[in-house]
């Protein structure tokens, strides 16, 4: 009770009262038997001093008094082990109290009573005596203030009686000596309890500060990958631990007195960590590539340290951590190349490229010559549909890898130059440096004719090609988004002009672009809309001059455009796959147009690559032959001689179980193609239509007759019809006839029209026969 309200005056924290109050029993208990001696021998000097003075039995009641008193301290000290004094504290200084003004009112008394009646030698032994208690507990009251100021009230008291009986002047001077005396030393017993208890306190605080600080270091140092070292004043390794060796690979004798930037590899952050120790600056984070040369991979520290504070115990010395952030790192370096890269080929992905072209433009130097290659894998879907992905996956890679090499052997000698995949089979070439516009258009030709060459993929022989749209800046764009689509524009360009070619950007080309992607909106209702129309260009017999057979030309009613032509809509619709199903309308019609003939005229049909390879091609056929009941035999489909390239076997089988039917099959366009006679003899072809190119060439090249004298005497030698195509003038028709040509088409015997200008007038007859 007494304690704690002495200690919350003292604003010790409520927490720590019962701790507090322990501490100070503890510690007066340790001064209790000195205390005790000091008692003792002052009981002795008072027993002297006073020696017959007094009665007999009052001065041996003081005395038994004073010696109960002593041997109960005794007691309270000895007498109770020291894990209970925790839980008794308080009560022991309650008894501690009660001693304490048991003896001082005892010693008080008799020294009231005695000091009358003594010697004056004797009055100053007992004034001296009581002076040095006064002094004993100054030094004891620290602990127990409350006990030391009743103890010393009482003494204070009895000697201030004693004193007032002599009733002289100097007595009475005594007497408020002592009263002052006593006040002071009650403000001391404060004043010395409170150091004492903030002393105890802050120790308390700074072990277990000290303690935390230990525990965490030990952490620090047993686990993670972070360890601590210390530098002196010129950068040396100064006391290497364990750790530090284990992590450097080197022992810590070859540690210590080394130079710490002889770790690491030249860098910015050596520059920050050497200006940190000439300066004496905090370095934060530092990280530093290592010079180890002992593991296989990269590593790098990270460093932060700050010069001691106390540079006089430290003799400026420098104290840090490192971390091995070598993992990171690496982590680092493979979420970059994963985000960079490309994993199939290794070639930069769309996101570097973009990033590197944005690059150049901001560069505003460099921006002046760029040219920029798009390049798409012509057929790249048919080769994977063909073997399946991983071949495809494989034919890329062999692309990818041509594509370096050519660039590499090119000669060209760009100033830089960046090669990427943009995502499928479509890539990208960068190229930076003087006369770039020329010689872009050099690679681009070398690129096309590589990557012509046969790609031999898990025993597959892969023809690919293919196309790249070229755009240079500044000529066409200033931006690298502009640069970027005008290539596109210009790689639609090349594609539309028959793949395996190259095209450069020119103005007005992202017009037909556009006009483009509107057909090519507008074509997939142009069936069902019914805007198809079916015409009619004849073919004539030579010999006879008679229109024998008749050959189907689609058009296109577009309802704002007008008539579109088939050249300006047929690539769309193959691109699209929307020939099928256009194949299909117009196998219909033109069997229905057939049968409503008179005469048994033949009726030609272009087939597309594409229908060839549809399987609905053979139950469209049979399903019209149903329905119209034409002859088959009067049937003649027309395909051209990528037929034979591509698929070729595939292609011949679908031909063979037409040819079984009774339908004839005409090779078309012969000789625009690779002109080979070889391709004649692949297929047991009816007829051949040799064409318009070179019956144009009739007149002015010789070697236009020649080649057209050769395709009609094999065609004649294998049996097979020969149709010349284009056949505009008298001399054309005189030429072919002498050279053994069996038929002609052209505008000389009528263009191509709609059915009713050659059927009408037969129509009509028909109608009023019947
Ligand atoms: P093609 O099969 O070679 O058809 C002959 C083309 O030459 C036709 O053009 C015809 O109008 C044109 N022509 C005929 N005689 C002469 C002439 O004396 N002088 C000139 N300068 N040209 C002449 P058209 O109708 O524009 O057809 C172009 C191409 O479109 C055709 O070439 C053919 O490959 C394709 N095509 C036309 N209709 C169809 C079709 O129904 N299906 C498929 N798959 N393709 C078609
Ligand atoms: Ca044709
Ligand atoms: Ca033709």
């Amino acid at each position: 009770m007494v304690s704690k309200s002495v200690l919350s005056r003292l604003n010790v924290p409520a927490e720590l009262e019962a701790w507090v109050a322990y501490r100070l029993i503890n510690t007066h208990i340790r001064a209790s038997r000195a205390m005790a001696l000091g008692l003792l021998l002052n009981l002795i000097v008072i027993i002297l001093a006073v020696g017959s003075s007094i009665a007999l039995p009052v001065f041996a009641y003081f005395v038994i008094a004073s010696l109960i008193g002593i041997s109960h301290r005794l007691w309270l000290a000895n007498g109770i082990a020291r894990d209970k004094r925790r839980r008794h504290a308080e009560k022991l200084q309650y008894f501690f109290t009660l001693n304490s003004i048991w003896q001082g009112a005892h010693m008080g008394a008799l020294v009231a009573i005695a000091l009358p009646q003594v010697s004056s030698i004797a009055q100053i032994i007992m004034v001296l005596s009581i002076a040095t208690q006064f002094g004993a507990l100054a030094y004891t009251s620290r602990t127990l203030p409350v006990a030391a100021l009743w103890h010393i009230g009482a003494l204070g008291l009895g000697l201030s009686v004693g004193l007032a009986q002599l009733m002289t002047p100097l007595a009475w001077l005594g007497v408020v000596l002592i009263i002052a005396a006593n006040l002071v030393q009650a403000n001391m017993v404060k004043v010395a309890h409170k150091s004492f208890v903030d002393r105890i306190i802050n120790d308390r605080e700074l072990s277990e500060s000290l303690s935390t600080v230990k525990m965490l270091l030990n952490d620090f140092e047993s686990q993670g990958s972070d360890w601590i070292f210390e530098l002196d004043h010129h950068g040396r390794i100064v006391a290497a631990n364990s750790r530090f060796a284990a992590a450097s690979n080197l022992s810590i004798a070859e540690l210590n007195g080394r130079d710490f930037f002889s770790l690491f590899r030249d860098g910015s952050s050596n520059k920050e960590l050497s200006y940190g120790i000439t300066n004496r600056e905090v370095c934060r984070d530092l990280v530093l590539r290592l010079q180890d040369n002992q593991s296989a991979d990269e590593r790098w520290w990270s460093v932060s340290m700050r010069p001691l504070a106390d540079s006089i115990i430290s003799g400026s010395r420098f104290r840090g951590v490192i971390s091995d952030i070598s993992s990171e790192k690496q982590a680092e370096a493979r979420a970059y190349h994963m985000a960079n890269f490309d994993s199939l080929t290794e070639l930069p992905n769309r996101l570097m490229f973009n990033t590197s072209l944005s690059q150049k433009f901001r560069d505003e130097q460099s921006y002046c010559r760029i040219a920029l290659l798009m390049i798409d894998c012509d057929h790249f879907k048919s080769v994977n549909d063909m073997y399946g992905h991983p071949v495809g996956d494989k034919y890329l890679k062999a692309v990818a890898a041509r594509m370096v090499e050519t660039l590499d052997e090119s000669g060209l000698g760009f100033e830089s130059r960046m090669i990427a995949r943009l995502g499928g089979d479509e890539f990208a070439v960068m190229l930076d440096g003087e006369d770039v516009g020329d010689k872009s258009i050099r690679l681009a030709e070398l690129l096309v004719t590589a990557l012509k060459q046969p790609f031999r993929v898990d025993d597959h022989e892969i023809i690919g090609g293919v196309s790249i749209g070229l755009a240079l800046a500044p000529d066409h764009a200033v931006s690298a988004n502009g640069l970027i689509s005008n290539a596109d524009i210009a790689l639609y360009a090349a594609k539309d002009a028959g793949r395996g070619l190259w095209e450069m950007f020119m103005p007005g080309m992202d017009e037909e672009l556009h006009k483009r992607h509107a057909l090519a909106r507008d074509l997939r209702t142009a069936v069902p809309n019914g805007e198809l129309r079916l015409f009619l260009q004849p073919l004539v017999n030579v010999e006879s001059g008679q229109h024998v057979g008749f050959e189907a030309l689609v058009r296109w009613q577009h309802p704002e455009h007008g008539m579109v032509m088939p050249n300006d809509f047929i690539p769309i619709a193959e691109e699209t796959g929307l020939i099928v199903q256009m194949g299909e309308w117009i196998i219909r019609t033109a069997l229905a147009e057939a049968a409503s003939w008179a005469d048994p005229h033949s009726i030609a049909i272009n087939l597309s690559p594409i229908q060839l390879q549809s399987p609905n091609l053979i139950p469209t056929i049979m399903n019209a032959l149903g329905e119209t009941g034409v002859d088959p035999g009067r049937i003649e489909l027309e395909i051209t001689e990528s037929v034979l390239m591509k698929d070729s076997e595939a292609n011949i089988a679908v031909l063979n179980k037409l040819h079984s039917l009774g339908i004839k099959i005409a090779l078309d366009d012969f000789g625009t193609g690779y002109a080979s006679l070889n391709y004649l003899l692949t297929f047991p072809f009816d007829k051949v239509k040799i064409d318009r190119s070179f019956v144009n060439d009739l007149e002015s090249k010789a070697e236009a007759r020649s080649i057209v004298g050769a395709v009609i005497r094999l065609a004649n030698e294998l049996g097979i019809c020969t149709l010349a195509e284009g056949v505009e003038h008298e001399d054309q028709l005189q030429h072919l006839r002498q050279q053994g040509c069996d038929m002609v088409q052209g505008w000389l015997f009528g263009k191509a029209m709609p059915a009713d200008h050659y059927f009408q007038t037969q129509r009509v007859l028909q109608k009023t026969a019947a």
